[in-house]
């Protein structure tokens, strides 16, 4: 599937480099433009991708800091512009537009949506957000940005893929030290997502298509990525049950919404040799899928790919309801209500004294 990708914000640009880096390397060519955007140029020095600084006159490069609310307007203001720089990108050969961004802080969180809406207008190509959730440990401010950004998100985009920062975090490490290593998953997995449907050599027995990904993502709402590898046998006899248990972990312990297992939609591709990908067992892990999601129809495919071993890769669309999300919202109510408290006057505690004022 070809895209265009734009990241949004600190996250949005790392991971939107990172996608674009691995797309690159393996060769997929899905990736056929990559633009950063952010009101903070400190945080796009450090990309290789192109790079545009927005909200000059507003914030001189210095970012919004956590205000949400003023990246939004900033995007406003400024979407013509951005959408020029992207204009050249956005061939006629771009399937779909990908707006990459991290939902907590507040160039992404409040950018993400707004371009979103304006790229609406304009494209007649789907236009998803890739958006990254805060962590349960992350401060009061990040859940309640995301809250109000993922609501917004999910009424503007075609989808919004969802990445929990908890999901794919090496337990062993601070949030931040594992960064690295949660873009690079990431990259990983949507890159072969995003890759699925693109023209390789050697022609499996059922390639997925691009329309089999944005059908899987036509209920709209938010929608999560599993992934799962196993070690293949030579023969395809043997591996049966190599993809059913890849398939289970990647839905049970590799997806990027933890729990969120219900769903409205779902695709499952196998990746792998053509020669040690064995049909009774993609069969059989379709009809799992399909019982465990509750989704009446699993899409599916293989993807071509040189390695000894077998992944597999599920993309479930309309998660929405799940206890994941639910969770989430009321995290991120609870800390809206606490930021919406008026701050406590210290004179309250004078109050009740038989003291006067001094004036
Ligand atoms: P912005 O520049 O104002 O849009 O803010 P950020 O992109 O820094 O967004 C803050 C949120 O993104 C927080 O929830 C961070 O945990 C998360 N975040 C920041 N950098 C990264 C990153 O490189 N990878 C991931 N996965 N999350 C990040």
């Amino acid at each position: 599937m070809k895209v265009v990708l734009i990241g949004v914000g600190q996250a949005g640009g790392k991971i939107t480099q990172a996608l674009a880096e691995y797309d690159y390397e393996m060769g997929f060519d899905a990736v056929q433009g990559a633009l950063a955007v952010n009101t903070a140029a400190a945080d796009l020095q450090s990309l290789d991708i192109d790079t545009q600084l927005i909200g000059r006159d507003r914030v001189k490069g210095h970012g919004v800091g956590g205000d949400n609310e003023l990246g939004a307007e900033i995007m406003r203001e400024e979407s013509t512009e951005v959408i020029d720089e992207l204009d050249g990108r956005i061939t006629s050969r771009a399937e779909g537009i990908v707006i990459v961004a991290g939902l907590g802080g507040g160039t992404g969180s409040g950018g993400a949506p707004m371009l979103a809406h304006e790229l609406k207008r304009i494209y007649d190509v789907p236009v998803y957000v890739l958006g990254v959730l805060p962590g349960r440990n992350e401060g009061s401010i990040y859940q309640a940005n995301a809250g109000r950004s993922l609501k917004t998100v999910a009424r503007e985009a075609d989808a919004t893929i969802l990445i929990d920062n908890d999901a794919w975090h090496d337990n062993e490490q601070s949030l931040e030290a594992s960064f690295e290593t949660i873009n690079q998953n990431i990259a990983q997995r949507v890159g072969l997502l995003l890759a699925a449907g693109e023209v390789i050599d050697g022609v499996a027995e059922s390639v997925v298509d691009s329309s089999e990904v944005i059908n899987t993502l036509q209920p709209g709402g938010i929608a999560s990525i599993g992934y799962a590898s196993a070690a293949a046998a030579e023969d395809s006899a043997d591996n049966i049950n190599n993809i059913i248990t890849a398939t289970r972990n990647a839905l049970l312990a590799g997806t990027s919404l933890p729990d969120a297992v219900e769903a409205d939609t779902a695709l499952l591709v196998i990746a792998g040799d053509p020669d040690r990908i064995a049909r009774k067992g993609v069969e059989r892990a379709r009809s799992w899928l399909e019982e465990e999601t509750g989704c009446l129809e699993v899409r599916g495919g293989d993807f071509p790919l040189d390695s000894d071993r077998l992944a597999a890769l599920v993309l479930l669309g309309g998660v929405e309801r799940s206890s994941r999300i639910q969770e989430f919202l009321e995290r991120a109510r609870q800390a809206h209500e606490q930021a919406s408290e008026p701050t406590p006057d210290p004179s309250d505690a004078f109050e009740n004294e038989q003291i006067d004022d001094l004036f």
